[in-house]
């Protein structure tokens, strides 16, 4: 897809009325502005899914795309770790019984082999100074001691690595009791993404990538929602 048709997929949605994107969608157009997410496909039937098991190969994560679903892990819309295509079978008729929705999908993805650690990426527009990125360290440690830095788009490398640096956790990243160095340039790739991105779309409200994992080499995104503006 080239950056034409990103701003048509965008202008869609916003003729369409429908604000928030489903993961499936969010992580989609982040694969479009080379962000690596986990390969994934969009089923409506137990055979599609079967098929796209197939296609991508165990183990497997199956989650429910609904439009009454937000939080899908509280809803048990997250199936992580199938190994079988008879598991497989299950969790597709487990997911679809979740929510009444009209519209609704299973994506089934890739599950992506276990990070150093979660990280938290996100986006959301100030009413003054217009988009604000954020960065963070997932799980307890964000919830918690809101262990977290910000800055307004666009961003430099400069900034995109003081943003790192400057989080309480930075020593999980740094190899800290013997674990892996994370790599850092992976993130300073993303989060000037997500910068020029926002620049780029000024639809965009609100983003949440929640987590993005990260290696020795390379960033994955397992899970996203892209917001757009209400106009
Ligand atoms: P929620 O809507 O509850 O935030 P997520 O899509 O983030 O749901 O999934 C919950 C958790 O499951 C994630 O935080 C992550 O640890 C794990 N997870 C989700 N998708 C994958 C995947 N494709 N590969 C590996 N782990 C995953
Ligand atoms: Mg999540």
């Amino acid at each position: 897809m080239s950056k034409m048709n990103l701003a048509e997929v965008l202008k869609k949605k916003m003729d369409s009325g429908q604000r928030v994107l489903t993961e499936f969608e969010s992580k989609e157009l982040l694969n479009e502005i080379g962000i690596t997410i986990p390969q994934q496909k969009l089923v409506s039937s137990k055979q599609e899914a079967l098929d796209a098991v197939r296609g991508i190969g165990f183990p497997i994560v199956m989650k429910l795309m609904a439009e009454d679903v937000v939080h899908k892990s509280d809803t048990g819309a997250v199936k992580l770790n199938i190994k079988n295509q008879e598991e497989a079978g299950q969790a597709f008729d487990d997911l679809m019984k979740i929510s009444t929705a009209s519209k609704k999908a299973v994506s089934v993805q890739a599950m992506a082999k276990e990070p150093i650690t979660e990280l938290i990426i996100g986006m959301t527009t100030d009413p003054q100074f217009g988009p604000a990125l954020m960065f963070g360290i997932g799980g307890i440690l964000v919830e918690l001691l809101e262990d977290v830095s910000f800055r307004i788009a666009p961003i430099t490398e400069y900034d995109a690595k003081e943003m790192i640096q400057e989080i309480k956790g930075f020593p999980i990243l740094d190899g800290y009791r013997g674990k892996p160095k994370a790599d850092i340039n992976a993130i300073v790739d993303l989060l000037l993404k997500i910068s020029d991105f926002v620049i780029e779309h000024e639809e965009i409200f609100e983003m949440d990538l929640n987590p993005v994992f990260i290696y020795e080499s390379g960033v994955t995104c397992v899970d996203a929602r892209i917001i757009l503006k209400n106009e």
